[in-house]
């Protein structure tokens, strides 16, 4: 009994919704990042939060005491599961940055909150454009136009031949 009033607490901790992100509700939500939460436990997924480390690189993890237990985003994204959580030692990231509304804003638009610049490429990105001509738009988040800029570069070579 103890043990579920502890889990219904520690859910409300970062406002994350596990079923809200269930992939089954839209290609917008990343299966990996699902499994990896639902086999983190619910403990874990329901204070994880996300943070950018020095480098600019997307932690997801729990911060204790200047350590992070956590991952690399993007390695969750693609491994699901079999990306290693990891206890990093506090400084050794820098200065980790949180981004407090990472969760809401993934249960509202998937990984265009991963992606606001809409400039990576995801697994089932296929999902993701509605292309028309040279021009396309996200589906994801619903938020998103682009158009396709093509250029030519002019390569100038140079070798020695017999003269
Ligand atoms: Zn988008």
């Amino acid at each position: 009994m103890e043990n579920v009033i502890e889990k219904q607490v520690n859910i409300l901790e970062n406002g994350l919704d596990l079923a809200t992100i269930d992939p089954r509700n839209g290609p917008q939500f990343s299966p990996n990042l699902y499994l990896f939460l639902k086999k983190r436990g619910p403990a874990w997924a329901g204070t994880c939060r996300v943070y950018r480390d020095a480098d600019n690189i997307l932690r997801i993890g729990l911060l204790d005491d200047g350590w992070l237990h956590g991952a690399w985003l993007m390695g969750v994204l693609c491994y699901g599961p079999l990306e290693r959580v990891w206890a990093h030692l506090p400084g050794s990231l820098g200065d980790l940055q949180e981004i407090t509304s990472f969760w809401t804003d993934y249960m509202r638009i998937g990984r265009c909150a991963i992606d606001p610049e809409h400039q990576r490429s995801f697994i089932g990105d296929e999902s993701r454009w509605a292309v028309h001509d040279d021009e396309r738009s996200c589906l994801w988040c619903g938020n998103a136009h682009q158009k396709l800029e093509t250029w030519v570069e002019e390569v100038r070579h140079d070798r020695w031949v017999a003269a």
